[in-house]
C-alpha cells in the first residue's frame, strides 16, 4: 500500500487534463471552514476543485486556492451557472461575477448546472460559446444531462462539450448516460460519489473494504476511477480529505469489480423535481 506521503499530485491520473480526483464543496458554506478545506486539499495533493454559484462559497473557494502554495495554472477549477441564470445575458454577467468571487481570470470548466428553469439550448449555449471564445472558460460542461439533453447540446454548442457531471456511485451506475458520453467523447464526472455516505451501509462494499483494509469510501472512488470516471467527493476536515486521496493507491481486482458492477440498485440521493429524469 502506498502511503499518503508517497501520493503526490502527479500520482493522480488525469482525463483530458482534468485530475480524476477532485474536491467537492457543496454545503461547505462556513467561509472559514471552506477556505481551510480547500487549502488542506491542495496541500494534500488535490488539483481539482468543484464549486457552483448555488453553493454560496465561491469567494471562500478562491481564498482557499490563494492560501495554498500552488500556482493557479496547476489547478483545475470548475464552477456552475445556476438554473435561474441561464438566459443569454445572465450567463455572461453571472459567469463574470463567479470569476470575480473566485479571484481568477478564467475557470477550467464552467457547467450548465441543470437543464431546467431558464435553460434554453440555443440561448444558453451561445453564451457559453462566447465565454469560451473570450478565454474566460477553458472548457464547457453540462451537468445532470440525460442522453436526450446531451444530444441536443452537442448539436447546438460550437465548442466541444468537455464533461457531463452526474450522480454516479456503485448504487447508481448510470450506464445509459456513460454510454452516451462515450459516444460524444464527453468526460463523465461523478457527483455524490460516496452516495452522501450510503456507501458505508452496502454489504458488498463493506466486504471489499474489509478485504483491502480500506474505507468503503475508497472502494467507491477506486471503482469510479477504474471506469474512467472523474470523482469529486466532498470532504470538510483533513481526515476525510486524506482518506479519499488514499483511494488513488487502491487497486481493485477483477472479482471486486464484478461484485461492484453487479450491485443492482437505483439509489439516487440527489433528486429534485426539476431533474430531467422526473
Ligand atoms: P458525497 O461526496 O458523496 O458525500 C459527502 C459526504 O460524505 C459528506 O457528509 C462528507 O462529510 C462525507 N465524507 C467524505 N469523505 C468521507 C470519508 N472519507 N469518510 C466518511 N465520510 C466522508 O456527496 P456530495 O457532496 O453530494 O457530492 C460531492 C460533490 O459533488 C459536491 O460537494 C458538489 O461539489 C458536487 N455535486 C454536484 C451536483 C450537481 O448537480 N452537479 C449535485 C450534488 C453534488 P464531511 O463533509 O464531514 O467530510
Amino acid at each position: 500500500m502506498v502511503s499518503l506521503e508517497e501520493l503526490s499530485a502527479e500520482y493522480c491520473p488525469t482525463a483530458n487534463g482534468m485530475p480524476m480526483l477532485g474536491l467537492g464543496t457543496w454545503q461547505n458554506t462556513d467561509s472559514e471552514q471552506c477556505v481551510e478545506s480547500v487549502a488542506t486539499a491542495i496541500e494534500t495533493g488535490y488539483r481539482h476543485v468543484d464549486t457552483a454559484q448555488a453553493y454560496d462559497n465561491e469567494r471562500a473557494v478562491g481564498e482557499g486556492i490563494a492560501a495554498a502554495d500552488v500556482d493557479r495554472d496547476e489547478l483545475f477549477l470548475a464552477t456552475k451557472v445556476w438554473k435561474s441564470n441561464l438566459a443569454y445575458d445572465d450567463v455572461l454577467e453571472t459567469a463574470r461575477d463567479s470569476l470575480d468571487r473566485l479571484g481568477v481570470d478564467y475557470v477550467d470548466l464552467l457547467y450548465v448546472h441543470w437543464p431546467a428553469d431558464a435553460y434554453d439550448p440555443e440561448e444558453t449555449l451561445a453564451a457559453f460559446d462566447e465565454l469560451y471564445d473570450e478565454g474566460l472558460i477553458r472548457n464547457v460542461g453540462v451537468s445532470n444531462f440525460e442522453p436526450e439533453e446531451l444530444e441536443v447540446a452537442a448539436g447546438t454548442l460550437e465548442a466541444p462539450i468537455f464533461a457531463n457531471q452526474i450522480e454516479l456511485h456503485p448504487m447508481l451506475s448510470q450506464d445509459h448516460i456513460r454510454e452516451a458520453c462515450d459516444n460524444y467523447d464527453v468526460e463523465v464526472v461523478a457527483y455524490s460519489p460516496l452516495a452522501r455516505g450510503a456507501v458505508f451501509d452496502r454489504p458488498e462494499i463493506q466486504e471489499i473494504a474489509r478485504k483491502h483494509d480500506v474505507s468503503e469510501v475508497q472502494v467507491s472512488l477506486a471503482w469510479l476511477r477504474e471506469k474512467g470516471v472523474t470523482a469529486i467527493p466532498k470532504a470538510t476536515g483533513r481526515e476525510h480529505i486524506e482518506d479519499n486521496w488514499k483511494s488513488l493507491a487502491l487497486e481493485l481486482d477483477r472479482e471486486d469489480l464484478n461484485t461492484l458492477d453487479g450491485i443492482d440498485a437505483t439509489n439516487r440521493v440527489v433528486d429534485p423535481a426539476f431533474g430531467p429524469w422526473n
